[in-house]
């Protein structure tokens, strides 16, 4: 394969999605590959030393035997965290499909149903996620649990209440996102949610100022997501995002070989 670091990848395994969130910025213009094919991805990868493979999409879980694929990676020595809105599973799909993974990464931007509705990710939204946070803390210690919030206009004055809401968990790292407006919904969307790098910087000192280190928080702005981040489309191709533009480096199933 072509010179890239692929040590860390992000794979966007589907862009089909069953929520509808104002700040979404997966891809819409990937057609997906068949497992047999990403399959033959997941080989190359291995051979050009990938060591950990984020799970995404869309919601990962709607691309059908993903599991086939994060246990072939398990296999391979691979880490593995799925990120997911959580709405595809219930404690026996965990069990039977995702007891592989390394960790595993929920979305959550907002605690109440009206809030949740009203973005986009639906009906029952946090009572669905904590029921299977702690079905996964119980069964599956040895699996890490994370939580990946962005922050918004609408969210920012809410941080303290989601922080104390999840320290009921046992979570390896609470992760506060910039608001990105790269592309899609959110793109459209980003004057109307975006907040300035300042106000992003007060919010997250009023949440240090009562952490009290039992979890790992760790902010994230446009700039590290960039550089942290080499991203796999539905499609095979390896993009890599530079001052918000997706910069195709080449598809791994044509010329990853
Ligand atoms: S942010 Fe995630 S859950 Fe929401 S619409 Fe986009 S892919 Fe789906």
């Amino acid at each position: 394969m072509k010179k890239v670091n692929v040590n860390k990848v992000c794979w966007n395994i589907t862009e089909k999605c069953n929520r509808n969130c104002k700040h979404c910025f997966r891809f819409r213009n990937s057609e997906e590959l068949s497992l047999e094919d990403n399959m033959k991805i997941l080989n190359i990868l291995k051979e050009n030393e990938t060591k950990s493979i984020s799970w995404t999409g869309g919601e990962a879980t709607l691309y059908s035997n993903i599991e086939l694929l994060i246990n072939k990676s398990h296999a391979m020595g691979i880490n593995n965290n799925l990120i997911t809105n959580g709405s595809t599973l219930t404690p026996n799909i965990f069990k039977e499909k995702f007891s592989n993974l390394d960790s595993i990464t929920f979305s959550l931007d907002f605690l109440s149903d009206e809030d949740n509705i009203k973005f986009g990710r639906g009906d029952n939204y946090y009572s669905h996620l904590k029921e299977m946070i702690n079905y996964i803390n119980k069964d599956f210690p040895n699996i890490k649990v994370k939580i990946n919030t962005v922050i918004l206009r609408d969210n920012k004055t809410l941080l303290i209440d989601i922080y104390n809401a999840i320290k009921s968990f046992e979570l390896s790292k609470w992760k506060l996102i910039k608001f990105v407006s790269f592309r899609g919904t959110a793109y459209k969307n980003k004057d109307r949610y975006a907040t300035t790098t300042d106000e992003f910087r007060r919010r997250i000192d009023e949440v240090m100022k009562i952490h009290d280190n039992s979890f790992e928080i760790e902010t994230v702005t446009t700039l590290n997501l960039e550089e942290n981040h080499v991203m796999i489309k539905p499609n095979g191709d390896l993009v890599k995002t530079v001052q918000g533009i997706d910069n195709l480096l080449f598809n791994i199933l044509k010329e990853g070989e």
